[in-house]
Order: structure tokens, then C-alpha cells, then sequence
């Protein structure tokens, strides 16, 4: 696999001519910049002295907009031009964002295509709501740092794929910053606890959000970090926290169920409260309409339990997926607020079986990574040099006959990387090949997802099967793909990148993770059949032809009925469903056959020994 070398020859300046370069989180509830100064790593407040800005953004008729505190005071009086978690739709397609959508209460329509918010302020992408953001920090860190930023370091989620990592650098773009490097967000939390620093190591880095659970394994070797899977769970959070206390306390002041959605609210901030307050202290006084109660730190432990629990298979799985068990685990990072209740740690400890790193603060420490690589990429260190990895977080194929996938570049793949196959025609004289990409884990295209679909024309014709056609995948740093086709002989190249429309939600991907693993048994036998009835239509349509070109010259009646016969035969078994006599048929027609191909061979040496050709007989 090819290494990429990020720090750019050239780069490097004396110390004096430091560069400014941030970091930037840029995260579905809240989003932090952070700068390295005088070799200190530390987030960028507000004027207010608040590192947190929360990622929402409030639009005004007129125009206009706020961004962060001043943005979110609006969310209960004008819902619908107040935009939280745009992260969610970064990157998707009008389809996607119509599914998410249903839990967002925004107004979703379509323009050329791609979806749009519906706000006082005019029709905004997600792109550019994500910009407003953007351009808030940078403004921010622009006026701590007195400068302009030459370039940032913007952090996204291991599992963002090509549409969702190009959507963040678009986002970049319009907010006028250079995007030295997208980081994923473990290995920016790696950094931050200095992990690079090792000679190598394997580490698990447990992400617990408000609304998100992650879990990633990096491996870190020769100063490369490589994540070598993520699991998690995208409805996983704080805010399921906030809910099981909530009904805990309605249930405490009898507060029956269908009278509770009015006051849900503040039911809510109180459980939070809660929750936030007895990770430090044993046991918090409640207050609810009369009813006068507390909350002790076993009994929140008790509620929370069974949904850190669920944390734990998905932990299990990114293990799987690494070819990896806990024992192998050298080091534990813990990220995200939710990570700060203390029997959260006590099972992620007993889980790996060693304490995690939790001494910074698990809101910055994603930024705080970030800062520390924006300040080597921008040429601050020029000694430094450091080779950063990430997966594909499904895997990528390609479209074969019989409506099947053949993988190119297996889930899990470290990035950047290009992988290449060779394909070939199906049908003589075949001048042009449909390539279709498909993202997922299934055996059918059906099961997969569509991610483009190119055409190779202008193939010299030759029989089935001469042609070589070699596909190459190429997946970039940044997790972009682009798809090459090439015939060998002639050099004709057609070639395709995929674009951002084609996104795909976190729950997708573990939509469709699941699905393969349920269908993985009937999806073998599937393929199997699928390949049976393949290599059944290749020998009907070349017996034919060779009947059609000889078959009354060569072969006396009762041979041609023979033939006719087995051929009538494969065709009835290959429109059923049993693979295995599919292949008992071919095998047959293959032996009553074989008189006849010898014939033709003989056919053919005398009549080339005779410089004549065999549809000349
Ligand atoms: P996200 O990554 O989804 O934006 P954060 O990493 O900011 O979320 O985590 C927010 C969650 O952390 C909220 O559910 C919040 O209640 C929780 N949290 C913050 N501080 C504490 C604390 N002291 N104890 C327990 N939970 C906390
Ligand atoms: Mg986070």
C-alpha cells in the first residue's frame, strides 16, 4: 500500500515565521477550535470565556443568522429556522436526509436534486449551515491568535464516507479556511494523550456523546496511526441517559405517561442535572410539581447500567473486526461528556481490564489532537512527519454478471489505498462495459447500495473472455474514491470519482452490517446459484453457436436430438433454484457433448492445415 507523506517538502520555516494553524472539532452538539501556542495545546474561548459553541445555527428573515448561544435560544420559539445536528445530514442525498429528516423538525425540500432546509433566511444546504459554524471559529480563532489561519485541521468520524468527508471540506471552502487535512476524530484523541509518541501500540478509543456512541481501534506503528475498525451505535448517548432518569422521576411523582410529553422538558434538564451532579457527589435532591425526593448515586447506576451495557457488543464487534480481543488492547481513551459518569469508566475498565486515560477533558480532547496535527502539518515541526490511516467503513465492489458484487476493497481497508482486478467480456464482440460501484456487504446488487454507475465504450471486439479489462479502485488521504477502468490491449480508459450526493447515515452502515451478518448464510447460497446460472448461460450460448455454425455438418440426427435434448435439460434446471443441478446438468451436457467438440477440434486443425476457415465448409 502506498504511504502518503503529509507534511509537505518545503514547508518548514524558521521558528519565528510560525504559521497559525487550528484545530477544529466540528461535532453534532458542540463545536471547539484549539491552537498550539508557545508548545501549549489549548481550545479558543469566546469573548465570554465559553470554549463551546454549540453547532446550531438560527436564520432570520432578512437574512442574517446566529450562531452558537445566541443561535440556540431560539430552538423552542422558532424550531424550524433554528438548525442543530446538521452534522447528521452532511453528505446525504434528498432520500437520506427525508429519513433523519422525520426525526429533525425542519422543512426539508429539493432543489436540483440535492435537499435543502426551508429557512426564513432563504433555502441553506447543510454545506452551508456547516460553514456558518466553520466561519464562526475561524473568526474566533483569528482574533485570539491576531492573525489569519493558514490552514486547519477539521476532525470527522472514522466511519464518514466519501460524500460526508467532501461535504466537510466544501463546508471549509465556503467558510474560506484550507483544509490542511481532515483527521479522524480517535486518532486526533490519540495524539491528544500523546500516543504517537510510542514506539507502537494497539488502543481503543471509547467515544460516549450526547446523542452517539463510537468505538475505534487504532494501531499505531512506525509513527503511522492506522484505525483498524469502528463500531458504535448512532442513537446511543447522554440524551438516553437524560430519558431513563426522566421516567424514573415521572414514575417517582406519579406522573402518568400521557400527561408527561407537555413537561417532558423540564423533566429532561432535570435529569440532567442530575446525572451531571452525582458524577461527582452520591446523591442529588430532586424537586418535581410536590414531589420532593432524591436521586443516590446507585440507584442513576442501577437506571444506566443496562444502556452503558449496550456499549459493550459493539466494543466486541470493532475487536472482531480488527482480528483482535481485548487482552490485545494496550491503552484506553476515553472521549465525549457521557464518558465523565463514573460507572461508565468502571465498565469500559473492566471491559478491557485497564483504567482509561481520562485526564483531559473528554469535550477537547478531539480538538485538542487536531491543533497539535494542524501545527505539524503547517510546517511548525519540521522534523516531525506523521502518516495518518484510516478505514473504509464498508467494503466496495463492483457489479459481475449474474446481478452479484464483487468486492474490490473489503470493509476495514486502511486509507489511503488502490486495489485493482481484472475483468473480462461476456459476449463476443462486446464494445462496451457497464462498471456499476456498490458500497456494502451483501452478495446481491440488490442488497447493496449504489454508489455510480460509467460506461467503458469503444472496445476492440473480440470473442467472450480475450478482453482484459483492468478496474482499479482508488481511495485518497481524505477518503474520496475514484474508479478506473482499462482495457489492457488497447489502452481505452474510462474513469469516474464519486460524488457527494451518494451519502450514506451511520445507521445505515450498521443497518446494513447487521443485515449481512442475518443474511450471510442464504447470501452464499445465493451467490452460488447466481454463478451456476452464469456459467449455465456462457455454455448454452456457445453450444448454440456452434450448432448453429456446424452442428448439422458434424453431427448425425440422433446426436444433434442427443445434444438438443441436454441442452433443453440444462436450460429447465437453470431457471430453478438448485445450484447443484444447475452444475449436474452442465457436467452432463458436457459428456454427451464431447464427441462433438472433439469433432470440431479435428475439424478445425484439418481445415487450418488446409488454409481454410471453418464456416467455410
Ligand atoms: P456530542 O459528542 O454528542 O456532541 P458531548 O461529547 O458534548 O456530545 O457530550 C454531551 C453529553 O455529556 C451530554 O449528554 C451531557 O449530559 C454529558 N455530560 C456532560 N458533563 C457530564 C458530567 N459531568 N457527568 C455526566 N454526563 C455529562
Ligand atoms: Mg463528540
Amino acid at each position: 500500500m502506498a504511504l502518503l507523506q503529509i507534511s509537505e517538502p518545503g514547508l518548514s520555516c524558521a521558528p519565528h515565521q510560525h504559521r497559525l494553524a487550528a484545530g477544529i472539532d466540528l461535532g453534532t452538539t458542540h463545536s471547539l477550535v484549539a491552537c498550539v501556542r508557545s508548545g501549549v495545546c489549548e481550545t479558543l474561548p469566546d469573548e465570554q470565556g465559553r470554549h463551546l459553541l454549540p453547532s446550531v445555527v438560527h436564520y432570520q428573515t432578512g437574512g442574517g443568522c446566529q450562531v452558537g448561544y445566541e443561535a440556540q435560544i431560539f430552538a423552542d420559539a422558532d424550531p424550524l429556522n433554528t438548525i442543530a445536528s446538521v452534522k447528521r445530514l452532511m453528505g446525504r442525498g434528498l432520500a437520506d436526509v427525508k429519513a433523519i429528516g422525520s426525526r429533525l423538525p425542519y422543512d426539508f425540500v429539493e432543489e436540483s436534486g440535492m435537499p435543502r432546509l426551508k429557512t426564513a433566511a432563504g433555502l441553506k444546504s447543510p454545506v452551508q449551515t456547516s460553514a456558518r459554524i466553520l466561519w464562526e471559529l475561524k473568526t474566533r480563532a483569528e482574533q485570539s491568535l491576531g492573525g489569519d489561519l493558514t490552514g486547519v485541521v477539521i476532525t470527522v468520524p472514522a466511519y464518514f464516507d466519501d460524500a460526508q468527508r467532501q461535504s466537510t471540506k466544501d463546508a471549509a471552502t465556503l467558510a474560506g479556511l484550507k483544509v490542511l487535512r481532515l483527521l479522524s476524530e480517535p486518532t486526533a484523541a490519540a495524539i491528544a494523550y500523546g500516543l504517537d509518541k510510542q514506539a507502537k501500540g494497539i488502543y481503543a478509543i471509547y467515544d460516549l456523546g450526547g446523542g452517539t456512541f463510537d468505538i475505534s481501534i487504532l494501531r499505531l506503528q512506525r509513527g503511522v496511526f492506522e484505525v483498524l475498525a469502528t463500531a458504535g451505535d448512532s442513537a446511543l448517548g447522554g440524551d438516553d441517559f437524560d430519558r431513563e432518569i426522566a421516567h424514573w422521576i415521572m414514575q417517582q411523582a406519579e406522573i402518568p405517561e400521557d400527561a408527561a410529553h407537555t413537561r417532558i422538558r423540564s423533566i429532561l434538564t432535570i435529569a440532567r442535572q442530575a446525572k451531571e451532579k452525582l458524577t461527582d457527589q452520591e446523591s442529588y435532591p430532586i424537586e418535581f410539581e410536590g414531589w420532593c425526593g432524591s436521586l443516590s448515586r446507585s440507584q442513576l447506576e442501577q437506571l444506566l447500567k443496562p444502556l452503558i451495557q449496550k456499549t459493550l457488543p459493539a466494543c466486541r464487534r470493532a475487536l472482531r473486526d480488527a482480528g483482535l480481543n481485548n487482552q490485545d488492547i494496550q491503552e484506553v481513551v476515553m472521549v465525549g461528556g457521557s464518558t465523565r459518569v463514573p460507572l461508565v469508566r468502571k465498565m469500559v475498565e473492566d471491559f478491557f481490564q485497564r483504567p482509561p486515560h481520562v485526564d483531559i477533558d473528554p469535550d477537547k480532547v478531539v480538538a485538542i489532537g487536531a491543533a497539535i496535527q494542524a501545527d505539524i502539518l503547517a510546517g511548525n515541526k519540521p522534523d516531525s512527519e506523521m502518516l495518518l490511516l484510516d478505514v473504509t467503513p464498508l467494503s466496495l465492489g463492483l457489479e459481475t454478471m449474474g446481478g452479484l458484487v464483487e468486492k474490490i476493497i473489503p470493509r476495514n481497508t486502511p486509507i489511503p489505498t488502490a486495489k485493482a482486478q481484472d475483468f473480462t467480456t461476456f459476449k463476443d464482440g462486446q464494445t462496451a462495459m457497464a462498471l456499476h460501484i456498490l458500497q456494502g456487504e451483501r452478495e446481491l446488487v440488490t442488497d447493496c447500495r449504489s454508489l455510480a454507475r460509467f460506461e467503458l465504450r469503444g472496445l476492440p471486439p473480440m470473442v467472450a473472455g480475450a478482453a482484459r479489462i483492468r478496474v482499479t479502485f482508488q481511495i485518497d488521504a481524505d477518503g474520496l474514491l475514484s474508479v478506473t477502468a482499462q482495457e489492457q490491449a488497447s489502452g481505452i480508459k474510462s474513469e469516474i470519482v464519486v460524488k457527494p450526493s451518494y451519502g450514506l447515515s451511520d445507521n445505515d452502515i450498521e443497518q446494513m452490517l447487521r443485515d449481512a451478518l442475518d443474511h450471510a448464510n442464504d447470501d452464499v447460497e445465493t451467490r452460488n446459484l447466481r454463478e451456476q446460472q452464469v456459467e449455465a448461460d456462457r455454455v448454452i450460448n456457445a453450444l448454440r453457436a456452434a450448432l448453429k455454425a456446424d452442428g448439422h455438418k458434424l453431427l448425425r440426427k440422433d446426436e444433434f436430438n442427443n445434444i438438443n435434448a441436454g441442452l433443453d435439460k440444462l436450460l429447465k434446471t437453470t431457471r430453478g433454484k438448485d445450484a447443484g443441478a444447475i452444475a449436474q446438468a452442465i457436467e452432463e451436457l458436457n459428456k454427451i457433448t464431447q464427441t462433438y467438440a472433439a469433432r470440431r477440434m479435428d475439424a478445425a486443425i484439418s481445415q487450418a492445415m488446409q488454409g481454410h476457415r471453418v464456416d467455410e465448409f
